[in-house]
């Protein structure tokens, strides 16, 4: 009988936060004071996972 060794393959849970992708859409503001939204949306680094796409570990 061939015991099926299950390999420790570990995936890593995606983060929640943006996905997987490492990066989340960021609105872009501007103006201080009246916090007007843009169209444009920025790319920015994921703070939860630091751009790795993955679930932190915690
Ligand atoms: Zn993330």
């Amino acid at each position: 009988m061939a015991t099926a060794r299950k390999t420790s393959a570990r995936k890593p849970k995606k983060c929640a936060d943006c996905g997987g992708k490492g990066e989340t859409a960021e609105t872009v503001r501007v103006g201080s004071r009246k916090m007007r939204e843009t169209a444009d949306r920025q790319a920015a680094l994921c703070l939860t996972c630091f751009g790795t796409g993955e679930a932190p570990t915690t």
